[in-house]
């Protein structure tokens, strides 16, 4: 039977130190670390994942913005309230909680930030940093899961990487941080051809995709290790990952669970990135 990751205890340890390097921040140069973020419209699941972040930065004792706008707010004016975040001091992490409504190119609006103060390394210049291997911030959710193969001492080097998902906010960049470290990677999505085969071949199975049932158990080769990203509500309110987990936990050596594996990494993550820019704006080490 695999050992549960536990993203929980992992994350509340980092918080702490977290806590612990923004108080010594605010000793030596005055500084309070600052997260503002953006949403816009009243879509329920993105307000709770606004309020949790709110909350997290409270709890490590940033200083933390929400500005909720409406539904129908245009490009410029969406804009406007980016560009008046970058000029804000206080202010050193600027997130803009996606999905936007539809007449909002988040792209654009993305590329509006500040690359100092894009916390989610989204941007392109971001993003293009991640690929060179020269980056100030990586993006939360893989970034994450790096800091949990670490916690549980999971050595990437030399092993087969396995990511399900190409999305530019979680499969692309964490093929690149298994690639960084020194893992051999093969990327898969919607068009591979013998899902199965590729997975079976993993030690190291990342799945972020969004669709329960995925991953089987005899999709996964014995003692690999296994880290579920998919999240998807089903109509009764339960939150599942991509693996039928009890089957995947079987075979595998290590598994994270949904909820408690990679979600609160994510938010950390966040934290840490804050604190990175914030560090950074000031002139700090
Ligand atoms: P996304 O943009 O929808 O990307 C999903 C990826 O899965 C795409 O690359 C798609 O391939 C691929 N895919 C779809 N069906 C597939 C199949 N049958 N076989 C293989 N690949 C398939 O989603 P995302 O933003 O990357 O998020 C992925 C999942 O992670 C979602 O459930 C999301 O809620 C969750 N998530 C969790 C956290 C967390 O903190 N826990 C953070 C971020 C995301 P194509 O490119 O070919 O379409």
């Amino acid at each position: 039977m695999a050992t549960i990751i536990d993203g929980r205890a992992v994350a509340r340890q980092m918080r702490q130190k977290i806590a612990a390097e923004a108080q010594k921040l605010f000793a030596e140069r005055g500084i309070v670390p600052g997260l503002a973020v953006v949403i816009v419209g009243d879509d329920p699941a993105s307000h709770i994942y606004v309020r949790n972040k709110k909350r997290a930065c409270i709890d490590v004792g940033f200083y933390s913005e929400v500005i909720e706008l409406p539904q129908d707010t245009t490009m410029d004016e969406l804009k406007a309230v980016v560009e008046r975040l970058n000029r804000n001091e206080a202010v050193h992490g600027i997130l803009v909680q996606l999905p936007l409504p539809p007449q909002l190119d988040d792209r654009e609006i993305i590329q509006t930030i500040d690359p100092k103060k894009d916390v989610d390394a989204f941007s392109p210049v971001n993003a293009g940093r991640v690929l060179a291997g020269k980056y100030d911030f990586l993006p939360c959710t893989p970034a994450g899961i790096m800091a949990l193969l670490k916690a549980y001492n999971i050595e990437v080097e030399g092993r087969e990487c396995v990511v399900v998902g190409r999305s530019n906010i979680v499969g692309k960049p964490m093929a690149l941080l298994l690639l960084e470290a020194n893992g051999t990677v093969t990327i898969c999505h919607s068009r591979t051809k013998n899902l199965e085969e590729h997975c079976r071949r993993a030690d190291i199975l990342v799945s972020a995709v969004g669709k329960p049932g995925l991953i089987r158990g005899d999709m996964v080769k014995p003692g690999a290790v296994v880290i579920d990203v998919g999240t998807t509500r089903l109509p009764d309110g339960k939150l599942v990952g991509d693996t039928v987990f009890d089957e995947v936990a079987s075979v595998a050596s290590y598994i994270t669970p949904v909820s408690g594996g990679v979600g609160p990494m994510t938010i950390t993550m966040l934290l840490q990135n804050t604190l990175t820019a914030a560090r950074l704006q000031s002139g700090a080490k």
